[in-house]
C-alpha cells in the first residue's frame, strides 16, 4: 500500500472579489476570506478515495505558508487525511514564495516521509502558476501525470487519463509518481461535523524550509500588480438593421 503526500495551499477564496493594493505591490489579503485551493480539495478527495480502495495506507497533507495555513491542513484532515505537515513561512515571505521553492520542499518531504505518490492541484488559483507538479517530478526524477481526470492503480504503477486540448490522453506511469488533479477528477466531499472534530486531534508537524535545507529567498521581484482594464459599457440597439449598420460602421462586417 502506498503513502500519499498531498499539497494543500491556502489561497484567497474563489468567490472573493480581488482588490489590488493602492501601492500596486500585490493584492489585499488582510481581512479577506481564505480557503483551501479548490484543485487541492480535489487532490485530497482522490487520496481519500485511494485509501478507501485500500490502495493508500496513509495520507499526509502538506501546506507551505503562514500560521493560518494550518486551517487548510485541518480541512484536509477533516476530509480524511491522516496527518499534516505545516512548513511555516512568515506571511511577508509567503507572498513571494514560488513553485520552485514549494517543489523543493515537497520533494524533500517526499523523500523524508518515504511516500510513493504525490498529488497536488493542477494550479493554485491565486498565482495560476501551474508549475509545482512538474517541478516536483523533475526534482525527484519521478514520472508526472498532470491534469488528471482519472487515476487508477494498475499493477505497481498508475493508469491515468489527462485532459488535453480537444481530447483525453491515457498514460501508464511507474510508481513512485507525481500527479496533478484537474476539475473533473472527482467531486470533493464536505467535511462532516464529527470528522471536523476528529481532525482536531490529528497531528500536525511544524517545520521550516531551513529545517529541510531549502532556501526560500525570492528569485523574482514584483514590479507592479494592476487591476484589469474596466470593461466599456455596451450599447443597446433597437433592431437588427441598426445592429448591422453599426457593425458595418465599425468595420466588423462588410
Ligand atoms: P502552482 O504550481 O503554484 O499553480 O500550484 C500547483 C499545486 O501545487 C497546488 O494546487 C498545490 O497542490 C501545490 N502547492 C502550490 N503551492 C503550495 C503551498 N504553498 N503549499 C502546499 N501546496 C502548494
Amino acid at each position: 500500500m502506498v503513502r500519499v503526500l498531498v499539497g494543500v495551499k491556502r489561497v484567497i477564496d474563489y468567490a472573493v472579489k480581488i482588490r489590488v493594493k493602492p501601492d500596486k505591490t500585490g493584492v489585499i489579503t488582510e481581512g479577506v476570506k481564505h480557503s483551501l485551493n479548490p484543485f487541492d480539495e480535489i487532490a485530497v478527495e482522490e487520496a481519500v478515495k485511494l485509501k478507501e480502495k485500500s490502495v493508500a495506507k496513509e495520507i499526509i497533507a502538506v501546506s507551505v505558508g503562514p500560521t493560518q495555513s494550518q486551517e487548510v491542513i485541518r480541512t484536509a484532515l477533516a476530509m480524511g487525511a491522516d496527518r499534516g505537515i505545516h512548513v511555516e513561512v512568515p506571511a511577508k515571505e509567503a507572498e513571494l514564495l514560488q513553485p520552485i521553492h514549494v517543489s523543493k520542499i515537497l520533494a524533500k518531504l517526499a523523500q523524508d516521509e518515504k511516500v510513493d505518490l504525490i498529488i497536488v492541484g493542477k494550479q493554485a488559483i491565486d498565482d495560476d502558476a501551474n508549475q509545482t507538479a512538474q517541478m516536483t517530478a523533475a526534482y525527484l526524477d519521478w514520472p508526472q501525470g498532470t491534469f488528471c481526470s482519472k487515476i487508477e492503480k494498475v499493477g505497481d504503477g498508475y493508469k491515468i487519463e489527462r485532459e488535453i486540448d480537444g481530447g483525453l490522453e491515457s498514460l501508464n506511469l511507474k510508481a513512485p509518481a507525481v500527479l496533478s488533479a484537474d476539475l473533473r477528477l472527482n467531486t470533493p466531499r464536505y467535511a462532516t461535523l464529527p470528522n471536523i472534530m476528529k481532525a482536531k486531534k490529528k497531528p500536525i508537524k511544524k517545520v521550516t524550509p531551513s529545517d529541510l535545507g531549502v532556501d526560500t529567498a525570492p528569485r523574482i521581484e514584483i514590479v507592479s500588480v494592476e487591476e484589469p482594464p474596466v470593461r466599456q459599457a455596451g450599447s443597446v440597439v433597437p433592431d437588427v438593421d441598426t445592429l448591422i449598420s453599426k457593425l458595418k460602421e465599425g468595420g466588423h462586417v462588410k
